[in-house]
């Protein structure tokens, strides 16, 4: 059970609340990040259950319809940019409003992990770093160089952000995949090293 009031509620029953949510392999992904981000945050002095709570829900609104997605961005007044982007963009950014809005949790911190799990931002807590990189480096994840990346964020967790975010941002352009504004805004900042 949480000692904190950040869930009103056991970790049992979020599962259950998440579970319904998503796909079974979504769902194992999920726990995959949840147990990584409780490795990486005894590592680097993060609070435990921010680090399991933050885990369990970062993809909380990923099977939500782009519909479901159009009228949040409307209903909070989110950056009416947002609207030119899809679920991979929404699921984090707008994600973290489902994970507010339905399961009751209110702690900023969290919410910012929520929201910055896949294009990273400038500014990241510890607790966003190491959902950030539990995203990237939990078990199941086979990706080329995932045993560097692993190496790299248990030695050094911001280390371990400036190569996801060089990685992520160098597989995008071989895509010719658009890159969303706040992910050049995080290479800017964590490898670029521009101030
Ligand atoms: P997942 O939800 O656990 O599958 O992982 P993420 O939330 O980290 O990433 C979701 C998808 O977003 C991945 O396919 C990333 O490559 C992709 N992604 C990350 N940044 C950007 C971006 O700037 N632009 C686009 N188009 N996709 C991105
Ligand atoms: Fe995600
Ligand atoms: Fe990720
Ligand atoms: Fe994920």
């Amino acid at each position: 059970s949480y000692q904190q009031q950040l869930y009103a509620g056991t970790r049992a029953q979020l599962i259950d609340a998440i579970h319904v949510k998503l796909r079974d392999k979504r769902f194992e992904h999920v726990l995959r990040v949840e147990q990584t981000a409780l490795v990486l945050a005894e590592q680097n002095g993060v609070d435990l259950e921010k680090a399991s709570i933050a885990g369990l829900v970062h993809d909380y609104a990923k099977q939500r319809s782009d519909k479901d997605f159009v009228a949040m961005i409307e209903k909070h007044q989110l950056d009416p940019d947002l609207l030119n982007w899809g679920n991979a963009i929404w699921h984090g950014v707008v994600g973290a409003e489902f994970v507010r809005d339905e399961l009751g949790i209110n702690d900023e911190d969290i919410l910012n992990a929520v929201r910055h799990h896949t294009t990273g931002a400038v500014a990241m807590s510890p607790l966003e770093q190491v959902v950030y990189m539990a995203d990237y480096i939990e078990p199941g994840r086979t990706v080329p160089g995932i045993e560097e990346a692993r190496r790299i964020t248990n030695e050094d967790l911001q280390a371990g952000v400036a190569y996801q975010t060089a990685h992520t941002l160098a597989y995008l352009i071989k895509q010719q995949a658009p890159v969303y504004p706040g992910t050049i805004l995080t290479y800017n900042r964590w490898v670029a090293g521009k101030k």
